[in-house]
Order: structure tokens, then C-alpha cells, then sequence
């Protein structure tokens, strides 16, 4: 059985919270400095870039019937459908002004609807949307393009997901957790095996080119018996991805996560074996390990990606498409524009004023400078691959590696010897005991950590 790398110990020891590097820098580093003037004026410098990058389209659909007891998602419970219509007044005209602001012969080569719920809405409201987006940009018609949504199975049956393919969605993923009837109950969120595992081949037979299952392990009342059988019957479906994420409690920070009896919470042990098994159950099935959370069957874009050398990290983990330009639109959404991030405001009164007064709706956001960018650079690498080349480095960032980044390469070196990774003259190798510890290793390089570690309130690596 190929765990290769994979020692429950070394996990344990590496143990420690940090971000999940979705981005870099981190969203804590964002302040109100960036707003709608200065995003716009990203865009139009990323306009004049000789051959500007194609876009990716990122819209945040908050709302949900019910919580979660887990959810840290940033998303609205209301079963009042004024308020849905009232946020979709205010989206399609965001659509509307973003579009406005880039190029139109830039085209567009990713979608991602996410939440929330997307499927809360109906497939009217749905196929509007869609209707808006094809109005305002350019969506490629030609050449790779990933159009994603997130699905919660209880919002769909066999022929809603045929109607989010003709659409043109071509990848869908799917929530499922633990299918174990006492986590559903403890976690508020209740949901049929049978129905769940049918939507793998009703999006197959739609058509989807990737379908991806999202489990968790670390839920209250999780036991090995149940997420072993969680585990194989996923396995046995053979979604193209498995994205298996550790639970982060967090009640402080997440209200719903209040309603979680910390008693129910399964202990550092058991999390520990909780993993190994989804590690050992995936392999064993002959799933591969690409990075964080994520396995995706061999013949999936994500292992083809990474071997041709495009697999990225974005916030949505990670994707196979490089060098876009990131339209976050909607509630909170995050943009990513030549050096400038930009949020959304997070509130929907400020979301809905702004958009009233025919403003866009940055808040928020951050400029990298010239050394955050070969940070994120670095960290996007160790995240992706097994191999950091100096030169490569060097060449993108004008710098001298082994100079400039002298203490990063001595904190370094404990993991070194603890196996991880391995550093040469020319760069680094990550060793397969390191692939599971990724995270570790990019917090090296994490310039704002020592600031960030007193803190402390992110999740753990494990
Ligand atoms: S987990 Fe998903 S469906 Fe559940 S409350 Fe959070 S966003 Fe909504």
C-alpha cells in the first residue's frame, strides 16, 4: 500500500495552526488603504499589459437554508426569498460594472460560483446569472476553460444537475463530509448516502469533465469504523478528486460552531488516526496525493497539471490554470488584479449601498510589494511541487536566492534533518516525508508569521 511520506509522527510534531495559503499574502494582511479607486486602477494597468491575462470569475451566492455546525464559510442563513432577490438585484449589477471595467477581448477561462449555497438559487435565477456574465464578459470559446460550482446534494436530484451542465458548468463539487448518521445529526446537516453517490454518476452522465467529493474528518461523534465506511463507498464512486479537510473549531470565531458539544470533538489522537486512514483508504484506491487536501485520480486535470508544470494554488485550493487575472464578485468575494488584491464588503448593507450609489464594492485589499511577490512565489511552489529551483527565482525576481533569503535557509535546516526536505546548491527538494507537511515548510517563507503566530487563530495542519 503507497503511503510513501505519510508518518502519523512527524504530522503530529509539525503540528502546528498556520494559514492554508490560498493566497499570499493572507487576507489578515488586507486594510481598508485599497478601495474601489485603486482596484480600478489595477485593472486598467492590467488592461495596457502588452498580452493581458485571461480572467477568472469568482461569484459569491451567501445563502443557505440552515447552518452547519461546522461551517466557517462566509454565508447568510434566510429561507426569505426577498432577500435572496434583493442580493441578486445588486450582483447583476456588480456583473455589470466589472464587466465594464476590463477589456473585452480578454477572455474569460474560469468560473467559479461558490458560498453558501449556490444551488439555493433556482434555475432560473441560476441560468439569469449566467445569462448576466455572458453579457458583461468574453467567455472564451475556444481552449481549456474550468466553469466550477459548489453543490450541497440536498439542494439537487439527477436533473438539476443535467441543467447546471447545459449551462455549461463542466466541474461540480460536492459536499459530503462523513456519511456516518450520528456526525450528520451532531453536525446538523443531514444527508442520504444513496442520493449523494448517485450525483457522482448523474453528473457523469451530464457530462461534468471533473467531479469532486469534499469529506472532513475531525467532526464530533466521527469514529474510524464510521469514516472507513464513509471513506470506501466515496472511493468506490471514483470522483475524479477527494479533497479531505481537517475541521478547525474555532467557536470564538464561527457562531454556529457554538452548537458543537466540544465533549463530541474527537481528541488529537483520534483526528491523527482519522487522517491516516483517509490517507491510507485514498491511496489504497489508487488515488494520488497532489497537496493539502487534495487526491485526484491519475488521469485528472490536477495530476496532469502538476506534471506539466501549471498546477496553481488560488482560493479556491488548487487549479490547473496559471497567470489569471481573479474578478471576485458579490459579498465578500476576493479579486486578485496584477499586484492588488481586493475584497468586497463583508457586510450586506455597506455591499448593497455601494452598488446602489453605482460604486463598486472594494473595501478592502492589499498591494504586494516586490518581496511578497517572490515570497508567494516560493510558497506557491513548495505548495504545488516537489522541486524549488534558485535560478528560477532569481530569474523572476532579480534576486540572490541563497543571499536574500539566508535566514529563511537556516530555519530550514531542523526540517532538513527531520527528513522533509532536502537542500542542494541549485535549490530544494521536497522529500515524500515533506509532502504531507507542505504547509510547514511554505510558513517558513512566510514573512508576516512571527507577527501572525501570537495570534494564533488560524487552524492547525492537522
Ligand atoms: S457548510 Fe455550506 S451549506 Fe452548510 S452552512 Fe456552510 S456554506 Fe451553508
Amino acid at each position: 500500500m503507497d503511503i510513501e511520506g505519510f508518518d502519523p509522527e512527524l504530522v503530529r510534531r509539525y503540528d502546528v495552526s498556520g494559514p492554508r495559503y490560498t493566497s499570499y499574502p493572507t487576507a489578515r494582511q488586507f486594510t481598508t488603504a485599497i478601495d474601489a479607486t485603486a482596484y480600478r486602477g489595477a485593472v486598467t494597468r492590467s488592461n495596457e499589459d502588452f498580452i493581458p491575462s485571461a480572467l477568472s470569475l469568482y461569484l459569491h451566492l451567501p445563502f443557505c437554508s440552515s447552518p452547519c455546525f461546522y461551517c466557517g464559510c462566509s454565508r447568510l442563513i434566510t429561507r426569505r426569498p426577498e432577500v435572496i432577490a434583493a442580493y441578486l438585484e445588486r450582483l447583476h449589477r456588480e456583473v455589470a460594472l466589472q464587466g465594464q471595467c476590463f477589456d473585452r477581448d480578454r477572455p474569460v477561462r474560469q468560473l467559479h460560483f461558490g458560498g453558501g449555497t449556490p444551488t439555493y438559487l433556482s434555475d432560473t435565477q441560476l441560468a439569469e446569472l449566467f445569462a448576466a456574465l455572458h453579457d458583461a464578459f468574453n467567455f472564451a470559446k475556444s481552449g481549456p476553460v474550468e466553469f466550477a460550482m459548489e453543490v450541497d446534494p440536498r439542494s439537487v436530484n439527477a436533473t438539476r444537475v443535467a441543467r447546471l451542465a447545459a449551462l455549461g458548468f463542466n466541474r461540480v463539487s460536492y459536499g459530503f463530509q462523513d456519511f456516518d448518521p450520528a456526525v450528520q445529526q451532531a453536525v446538523n446537516r443531514i444527508q442520504d448516502p444513496g442520493h449523494c453517490l448517485g450525483l457522482i454518476g448523474a453528473a457523469r452522465a451530464a457530462g461534468f469533465r471533473s467531479v469532486s467529493v469534499d469529506l472532513i474528518y475531525g467532526l464530533p461523534c466521527q469514529t474510524e469504523a464510521g469514516f472507513t465506511k464513509t471513506l470506501r463507498s466515496v472511493a468506490a464512486a471514483r470522483p475524479d478528486r477527494v479533497a479531505v479537510y481537517g475541521y478547525a473549531h474555532m467557536p470564538g470565531q464561527f457562531k454556529a460552531q457554538r452548537r458543537i458539544r466540544s465533549e463530541d470533538l474527537p481528541d488529537a489522537n483520534l483526528r491523527l488516526r482519522l487522517l491516516t486512514l483517509a490517507v491510507r483508504e485514498l491511496t489504497a484506491a489508487g488515488y494520488l496525493y497532489i497537496g493539502m487536501d487534495h487526491f485526484a485520480l491519475p488521469d485528472d486535470d490536477l495530476v496532469q497539471a502538476r506534471n506539466a508544470g501549471t498546477l496553481q494554488r488560488n482560493f479556491q485550493g488548487y487549479s490547473t490554470l496559471a497567470g489569471l487575472d481573479l474578478v471576485g464578485i458579490g459579498l465578500t468575494a476576493i479579486g486578485h488584479v496584477g499586484d492588488l488584491y481586493a475584497q468586497n464588503a463583508k457586510a450586506l448593507n455597506d455591499y448593497f449601498a455601494a452598488l446602489d450609489a453605482g460604486r463598486l464594492a472594494v473595501q478592502r485589499g492589499y498591494r504586494l510589494t516586490a518581496d511578497d511577490r517572490a515570497r508567494a512565489d516560493i510558497i506557491g511552489r513548495l505548495m504545488c511541487y516537489d522541486e524549488l529551483r534558485f535560478a528560477d527565482i532569481e530569474r523572476a525576481h532579480a534576486l540572490e536566492f541563497t543571499r536574500y533569503f539566508a535566514p529563511e535557509l537556516e530555519r530550514l535546516a531542523p526540517l532538513a534533518a527531520d527528513g522533509l526536505l532536502r537542500v542542494g546548491e541549485d535549490g530544494i527538494a521536497v522529500l515524500p516525508r515533506g509532502r504531507f507537511l507542505r504547509r510547514a515548510l511554505a510558513m517558513v517563507f512566510d514573512a508576516y508569521r512571527p507577527r501572525e503566530a501570537a495570534a494564533n487563530s488560524y487552524s492547525r495542519v492537522i
